[in-house]
């Protein structure tokens, strides 16, 4: 099978997209002509500018998701330049809906501009958040901030999402990869995210090769799909063809991931689907 088949037909985990960045082209082109319509915007100066999600929707676009084959699940966003007080009120309607729909919202995670606000700032957040039965994934060196990625590290989250400057020869030091190292929590990688908005120069000088052969656990995202036009199969056939990775190999990345999902009531599912493709195709 030529590799942009099998990509395309390798069951596959998303585990760090956010919704407002996921729109493609053609679902924009068609909200922007629904607004026109509609009259809910004048035509001639149609445009979006953020698109916001409740978390009242979750269970309808979570079930509206299923039945087109899709497991869909929501992490609550904290943005890094909310208040503490705006971070803990996000966090009680986390943690409501988390009551609601265990197996919808399962988790919490902090991200945004990685120059604003303090780690430390949303921590009783997100502690509130860990003991109510949320999981924790934090946008994690997305900048050289060695001080913030050790503080991360040692708050123990489920995941991570980038991990950019931790190693030595990507802004990081000794301290912050051994930590990562020790510490077996998965990082979300993001290759063509990472290479557009310049955290790193091109895909070869990515430091996905760096995790992958310390046996870093990594499971591969797109992060802003719409954003990059990207997906989830054009980033492992990236995956594949820059870093030499067998297709058996490339199976076995998405077989590892589902360690790593939150809502955990569905692993079996998926690593049972992952393993008939395996078998099927004697990988
Ligand atoms: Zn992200």
């Amino acid at each position: 099978m030529d590799l942009q088949t099998f990509c395309q037909e390798l069951p596959k985990l998303e585990l760090h997209a956010h919704l407002n960045g996921s729109l493609s082209r053609s679902t924009m082109t068609f909200i922007k002509r629904f607004l026109a319509l509609t009259g809910m915007a004048d035509e001639s100066d149609v445009f979006l500018d953020e698109f916001q999600v409740g978390p009242s929707d979750t269970k309808n676009l979570s079930e509206s998701a299923r039945e087109r084959g899709l497991i869909c699940c929501f992490i609550i966003s904290i943005n890094r330049n909310s208040s503490k007080e705006d971070a803990d009120v996000i966090v009680d309607h986390a943690i409501e809906y988390h009551t609601k729909y265990p197996d919808i919202v399962v988790g919490v995670e902090l991200s945004g501009n990685p120059a604003v606000g303090m780690f430390q700032d949303f921590v009783p957040a997100l502690d509130k958040a860990r003991k109510a039965g949320l999981k924790i994934t934090l946008h994690c060196g997305e900048i050289c901030n060695t001080q913030e990625v050790i503080e991360m590290i040692n708050f123990k989250p489920e995941r991570i999402g980038h991990g950019i400057y931790i190693h030595p020869k990507f802004g990081g030091n000794d301290t912050t990869w051994d930590l990562l190292r020790n510490s077996r929590i998965p990082v979300e990688i993001c290759l063509t995210s990472n290479v557009n908005t310049k955290s790193t120069p091109d895909f070869n000088s990515h430091h996905f090769k760096e995790f992958y052969n310390a046996n870093i656990p990594v499971v591969l995202c797109t992060d802003d799909k719409g954003v990059f036009s990207t997906s989830l199969s054009q980033e492992y056939h990236i995956c594949g063809e820059t870093y030499g990775i067998e297709q058996s190999k490339l199976a076995r990345l998405s077989l590892k991931a589902c360690n790593y999902i939150f809502a955990e009531d569905v692993r079996k599912i998926l690593t049972e689907k992952i393993l008939n493709f395996i078998n099927k195709n004697e990988l």
